[in-house]
């Protein structure tokens, strides 16, 4: 079972779950504020933060 790397689109936190391949599309609530608008992110830009879901990269 591959691990995913889903960001949260609230509280611009990022999570890694383990998680069928059939389920990658259905991202799991925000572990940190458990909101459900969280999105899969692809972690081969591990130089780069570019934030979630466009969000500038502020958070503490
Ligand atoms: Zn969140």
């Amino acid at each position: 079972m591959p691990m995913y790397e889903y960001c949260c689109d609230a509280c611009g936190s990022r999570f890694s779950r383990l998680r069928p391949v059939a389920e990658r599309s259905v991202p799991p609530p925000c572990p940190s504020c458990s909101s459900e608008r969280t999105e899969l992110v692809f972690s081969r830009t591990s130089a780069g933060e570019s934030g979630c879901g466009g969000r500038p990269s502020g958070f503490s």
